[in-house]
């Protein structure tokens, strides 16, 4: 079989593996790639392999640098079965047509400067139409319910714990061409255990050819308890200073993690119970929408919320708002007392953040918590930097608020965690491959499987580099 890397190596977006086994072109993952905005056009835009010679999409979840240039490879002719979860189908469902506007938003701001140098005009690398086409070709399955993808090649999806409907792959494959049985394990992303709503990511005995990811490969996060604790702290001395608490979070995954914290800390009394939450972008509304309908991924303690005679929705409480319409939106300009407000992007590059950041970055009474890796050129980062003047719409701002941070909220095991999960496996594989970090978090994740747990050919692949097994 032949293994050829064609993202997430050395860094952390477009995810995509090629696995050509028995004659047939299995691709895991089809992400978008993430960089400067033309570089990123012409990557995304012309795949690195003939779409129409892929014959099965699987699929480890719904984030966009791992499912966002599905609509690309079945526009460019790929006519297989796109596997996955039934939540990871679901979310994909928003997901796709939300990048599709953003990829139609985009190009025009490309062609604007395009047109200044006498360039002619892209198209975009997909339209809402291409989108919601390609979900023509999904298929749902159950965790841990194996399925036969084509005879000889059985797949099973384990609990990621990463976001709702993450999954980790296990392909079970009777390999013609070495006549033997082989399982080749893919993480996925891979989370921390004990995070709120889903369960923890299972321990796999066993893989012949495991392809980890690395986010974190050479970090350790604060504990669960800890980012639970400082969450609480924060929004106390927000509350008593009379300011509001600002949270730039992204719309699928973060959010609903933070309402259930809030739910949860408002239960127990830990943090004021007038304190009004606004959950302020239309896609974190709908994908709460899709937390909702999907009870079967939790993990035990919310289910066990779910049920308790006072709850039915672990995402609904008195004082959580979600404010849908661009009116409800505009009227949180106008708040003068205390409350958090929880809006998208996560990095503060744009949507509703950017107006709410604008309004409230020069009270000092304010705070902004920053929940989430923040890339660099971002506002987001210039916030954690806590930079004096930041940007916003173009306009200088005084960064007067509190900047807080809280990396135990992250959605990705650390080191100690993804060490945790391989150091479980009882027998080593015979191939192991690095993905999904920058080269030093995926170097860093090498050694310490070679030094500390008897991990041998152990790669950190390349762009576009192949491996014959
Ligand atoms: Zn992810």
């Amino acid at each position: 079989m032949e293994l050829t890397f064609h993202g997430a190596v050395r860094t952390v977006t477009g995810s995509q593996h090629l696995l050509e086994v028995n004659g047939r072109s299995i691709l895991l993952d089809c992400g978008l790639y993430q960089g400067s905005r033309q570089e990123t056009y012409f990557r995304n835009q012309n795949l690195p392999f003939d779409a129409s010679q892929i014959d099965y999409l699987v699929l480890s979840h719904a984030h966009i640098d791992h499912s966002g240039n599905i609509p690309n490879l079945v526009k460019s002719g790929f006519r297989g079965d796109i596997v996955c979860t039934y939540a990871t189908r679901d979310l994909c469902a928003i997901m796709l047509r939300d990048s599709a506007k953003i990829q139609e938003y985009d190009i025009e701001y490309l062609n604007r400067k395009r047109s200044k140098k006498n360039q002619p005009p892209l198209e975009p690398i997909y339209s809402l139409t291409d989108a919601v086409n390609s979900l023509k070709q999904f298929i749902g399955i159950g965790y841990e319910r194996p399925y036969t993808l084509f005879p000889g090649v059985t797949i099973t999806f384990y609990d990621a714990g990463h976001i709702l409907g993450s999954a980790i792959v296990a392909l079970d494959i009777e390999d013609t061409a070495s006549n033997s049985h082989r399982r080749v394990v893919f993480s996925g992303d891979l989370g921390r255990p004990n995070r709120p709503i889903l369960r923890d990511p299972t321990f796999i005995d066993e893989a012949d050819i495991l392809l980890i990811e690395s986010t974190y490969g050479n970090r350790v996060h604060d504990t669960i308890d800890e980012a639970s604790d400082k969450l609480e702290k924060i929004i106390n001395e927000t509350y008593k200073r009379g300011g509001k608490l600002i949270v730039p979070a992204f719309a699928v995954g973060r959010t609903q993690e933070l309402v259930y914290r809030l739910h949860q800390l408002i239960e127990s009394r830990d943090i004021p119970p007038n304190l009004p939450i606004y959950v302020d972008s239309p896609l974190a509304i709908d994908a709460t929408g899709i937390y909702r309908l999907h009870p079967e991924a939790y993990d035990e303690e919310t289910a066990d919320f779910l049920l308790g005679t006072r709850h039915n929705d672990p995402f609904g409480f008195d004082m959580v708002h979600y404010t849908r319409s661009t009116r409800e939106s505009k009227e949180l300009n106008f708040l003068n007392s205390p409350a958090v407000i929880i809006s998208a992007s996560g990095m503060a590059e744009a949507g509703r953040i950017l107006h709410h950041l604008k309004n409230n970055v020069e009270d000092p009474r304010n705070t902004i918590l920053i929940v989430g890796w923040q890339a660099p050129d971002t506002l987001g980062r210039r916030i954690v930097e806590k930079q004096p003047t930041v940007k916003i719409f173009g306009e200088p701002y005084t960064l007067a608020a509190q900047v807080a941070t809280i990396n135990g909220l992250s959605a990705h095991a650390d080191r100690n965690e993804l060490l945790e999960w391989t150091g479980r496996m009882k027998k080593r594989p015979f191939a192991t491959f690095i993905v999904h970090g920058e080269a030093e978090a995926s170097f860093a994740l090498a050694d310490a499987l070679q030094a500390e747990q008897g991990f041998t050919n152990v790669n950190v692949p390349t762009l576009g580099q192949s491996f014959t097994l």
